[in-house]
């Protein structure tokens, strides 16, 4: 029985990629050495690194002004670094409150002396809807924070909002390359890679050139400037997850590219929303114009049922389907690796599901 998984992270990576690790794992590149054990100052690597890097230039066409770096620390260090290191003139940013990580980005830019004006928030609609910016925003803002994907709430930004000078910075952790987006629309972008790239333990950083340098005395894990010219070596980079990384990156550009994988990924969301719009039994709460290609939400309204379903989902094969504990029911997560036969095998189990146990039978 083949599985799928819909983990929201750490989730499904491409299955050929899989194979090639595992085929590579005990002498990379003839080299005798697995990739684990060998020097991040090492040519192999260097080629690993480097490649990965050009590969998502190419990709996402990232501009010469832009620097790519390679951190660790998750999606969760950059809502530090990003205000250490862009908030210098006015210690003093915006931000978008769309849920569970916008806001856990507000409390720790916070932390750190910056102060946030929540500019728009879902609060009052549970987050069912994406919050939109109500007139010019202040100008003198350092940068206006948005997540482009909320992974809990199941919302999608596609249409950006006008911020007018001020920089926006993006957490795209969980629908980083799952669909194009014009790098010079932002000046920063950051995502954690165990959502939508690899293996957890590496963190893409894109940032535009002129917006750093400007922090003082920052610690040295922390400091853009310092990874840019370090090329992200000043200390031993996460190796392996930047290889695994760099096999996805490969495979990405097999698949076609970005605009192929957008194709793929509104094809399969589709097949979902379609399926739960209609049915009687199961529910999906965001308004149809914010819904995310990536993560769907969807309940009974009965967590019993729920819970049923789920145990009946693993069963099947259909592995982490369980909410989130902030929303609950169930979430399936469709991110590029997610092969479209998964999203059948879902619906399929979903429809099977509902004409066991449709409202009217239960009582
Ligand atoms: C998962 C996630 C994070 C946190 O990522 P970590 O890598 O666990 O720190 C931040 N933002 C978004 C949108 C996420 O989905």
């Amino acid at each position: 029985m083949p599985t799928y998984n819909f983990s929201a992270g750490p989730a499904v990576m491409p299955k050929p990629v899989i194979d090639q690790i595992q085929a590579e794992l005990p002498s990379f590149q003839d080299s005798g050495m697995s990739i684990m054990e060998i020097s991040h100052r090492s040519q192999l690597f260097e080629q690993v690194i480097n490649d990965a890097e050009q590969d998502l230039r190419d990709l996402m066409q990232i501009p010469n002004n832009y620097r790519v770096l390679f951190f660790q620390g998750g999606g969760t260090l950059q809502f530090t670094a990003a205000p250490l290191n862009l908030a210098t003139a006015h210690h003093h940013i915006g931000l978008l409150d769309s849920g569970h990580w916008a806001s856990r980005a507000a409390d720790e830019a916070r932390r750190v002396a910056t102060q946030v004006d929540i500019l728009a928030t879902g609060t009052d609609n549970h987050f069912t809807a994406l919050p939109q910016l109500q007139g010019p925003v202040d100008q003198n803002l350092d940068y206006v924070h948005l997540t482009t994907n909320n992974t809990i709430e199941g919302t999608m930004y596609t249409k950006l909002p006008d911020t007018g000078h001020v920089p926006l910075v993006a957490d795209m952790s969980s629908n980083f390359l799952g669909q194009p987006y014009n790098v010079t629309d932002f000046g920063m972008i950051f995502a954690g890679a165990q959502k939508n790239l690899g293996p957890a333990g590496l963190t893409i950083v894109i940032v535009r050139d002129d917006l750093i340098g400007h922090a003082k005395n920052l610690p040295s894990m922390l400091d853009y400037q310092l990874f840019a010219e370090k090329q992200s070596m000043f200390n031993t980079p996460p190796v392996f997850a930047i290889y695994a990384a760099g096999l996805v990156l490969k495979w990405l550009k097999a698949q076609g590219g970005l605009a192929a994988m957008a194709q793929r990924n509104q094809e399969k969301a589709a097949r979902l929303y379609d399926f739960l719009d209609q049915s009687q039994l199961f529910n999906n709460p965001v308004i149809p114009s914010d819904r995310s290609t990536m993560n769907v939400p969807f309940m009974t309204g009965d967590p019993a049922l729920d819970a049923q379903f789920i145990a009946g989902a693993t069963d099947q094969g259909l592995l982490n389907l369980k909410g989130h504990r902030l929303v609950g029911g169930m979430r399936a997560s469709l991110y590029n690796a997610m092969p479209l036969a998964g999203v059948d095998a879902l619906v399929d189990y979903l429809a099977t599901f509902e004409a066991t146990h449709a409202k009217g039978v239960l009582n």
